[in-house]
């Protein structure tokens, strides 16, 4: 695969790929966009019905096969390769705003393969990963936000961030962008005018000024906080089991495993690393990470490996810190009490079928809920899933008004932010109202690059590298 970069996207070429996943699935679908594409689907496309493919209604479905011409007319004269429908979706009314044919044939990865080198032979370019979408940015059918949601819809992890990611895809943070976009723009004018024309003759307060500006940088920060929870949502929520060695853990890992789903599986190396794997509770993904003996020093085997487990503690969103009850408050217990004071923790108590040699009160003053568990017995795993929810979500989870915005989005919301509250500051400290238009300015700048009206280079390549080939 060819480095990506802007640069090899020519939006005069028609483009092709197959758009599924190529597996053993019933059916498999390949896309073609550009001036070209009923042309070329014409050489290779034998309908049932005798019609000329390029002459056909837009929106239209054809039944036919997908064959080789050997030199002449006849039917014999053909090699048939798959039985398939072809829709014809002409310009504009398309995802690309291009002529766009759809072949959905056989999903088999060879039958797919076979179709494709065809329609290249006849004049199409093998798509770039995110092609189609670009054509579809640059040709105004969708705006930059919807290019990221389609990224993360084919990449959610979670029921819920999928939602989230069509939420995204209908234009939820575009409107409130363009909202506040549009107030601060409004504030903007009103500061100008205040430069502009003598004091008397505006009713314009700086006051006034002041107090809108308060508000929409309240605005944005409760954007910026949501999108925590919505990364959560969208990525999982990365949740450390740690505990001192024989507590429990891995028992307890393969128990939260086989009760729950488990959505994606990554084992990294042996036991002696950081293993992760993604679960699904009340549909949050949650990454759990099954730790060897996180953070003590005389129990690892190499210096990697500690620094692994070390940086999977530190990345944490919430840890599940693990007490054997079976035995006394130890050294190392203690080592990774006083390691958790910064982190959001679950205290989960372990082996309480066995006679109780733990004494609470030596544990001391621990920021955050108690579980007693029989890991081993399965005894109180929903009680310890329904406190890692609530710990997460204190106040709830609202899961309408959660918006994701990924790192350029979150920088440019942020920047944005701060000059409104650099404007604000101004005022405050009796600095000239020619300050306060400046940094208004400039924050505009900021929302213009996160909706896309200002585009930069470095942004669209952040965000197509993210495609894979057909979207
Ligand atoms: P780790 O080193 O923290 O990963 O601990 P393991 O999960 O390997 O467990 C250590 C030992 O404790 C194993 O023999 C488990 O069967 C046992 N164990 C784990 N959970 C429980 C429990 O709830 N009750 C009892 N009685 N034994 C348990």
């Amino acid at each position: 695969m060819k480095e990506f970069s802007l640069k090899n996207f020519n939006s005069k070429d028609t483009i092709a790929a197959i758009a599924t996943f190529p597996s053993k699935a019933a059916l498999g679908v390949i896309k073609i966009s550009g001036r070209k594409s009923l042309d070329i689907v014409s050489n290779i496309f034998l309908p049932k019905k005798k019609k000329n493919i390029k002459k056909v209604r837009t929106h239209t479905l054809h039944y036919g096969w997908i064959a080789e011409n050997k030199n002449g007319k006849k039917r014999e004269d053909y090699s048939f390769i798959d039985e398939v429908l072809i829709s014809v979706m002409r310009a504009p009314h398309t995802y690309t705003r291009e002529d766009v044919v759809e072949i959905s044939s056989h999903g088999g990865l060879l039958v797919l393969n076979n179709i494709l080198e065809m329609v290249i032979k006849k004049g199409a370019r093998l798509a770039l990963p995110g092609e189609f979408s670009y054509r579809a940015l640059i040709n105004g059918r969708i705006n930059l936000l919807e290019a990221e949601s389609i990224v993360d819809i084919v990449e959610a992890r979670s029921e819920e961030g999928l939602r989230l990611a069509v939420r995204q895809l209908k234009g939820q943070l575009s409107s409130k962008l363009d909202k506040i976009k549009s107030r601060v723009h409004d504030i903007f004018v009103e500061a100008e005018a205040y430069i502009n024309f003598p004091e008397e003759d505006i009713s314009i307060s700086l006051l006034d000024i002041k107090k809108k500006l308060g508000a929409v940088a309240k605005e944005m920060d409760n954007l910026l906080e949501g999108s925590r929870e919505a990364r959560i949502l969208k990525e999982g929520l990365r949740c450390v089991i740690c505990g001192k060695t024989n507590a429990g853990k891995s028992t307890l890992f393969n128990r939260l495993l086989k009760q729950e789903r488990v959505i994606v599986s990554r084992i990294h190396g042996t036991t002696r690393d950081v293993i992760e794997e993604t679960i699904s509770i009340r549909g949050v993904p949650l990454r759990i990470y099954d730790t060897a003996g996180i953070l003590e020093p005389k129990d690892l085997v190499t210096k990697k490996a500690l620094e692994r487990t070390s940086s999977a503690f530190q990345e944490a969103d919430l840890v599940m810190f693990m007490l054997d009850a079976s035995r006394p408050l130890e050294r190392d217990d203690k080592f990774l009490l006083d390691k958790m004071k910064d982190k959001k923790g679950v205290l989960v108590i372990n082996k309480i079928d066995l006679k109780k040699k733990l004494k609470e009160k030596d544990i001391g003053n621990f920021n955050g809920l108690r579980v007693y568990l029989s890991a081993l017995n399965n005894v109180g795993i929903k009680d310890l899933e329904e406190a890692i929810f609530k710990t997460v979500y204190k106040e709830g989870l609202d899961r309408e008004n959660i918006i994701f915005l990924n790192q350029y989005q979150q920088k440019y919301l942020g920047d944005a932010r701060d000059r409104i509250h650099e404007a604000y500051h101004y005022i405050n400290e009796g600095h000239t109202i020619d300050f306060v238009s400046l940094s208004l300015k400039e924050a505009l700048n900021c929302l213009g690059k996160l909706t896309g009206q200002v585009f930069s280079e470095e942004i669209l390549e952040a965000i197509f590298s993210n495609f894979c080939i057909g979207k």
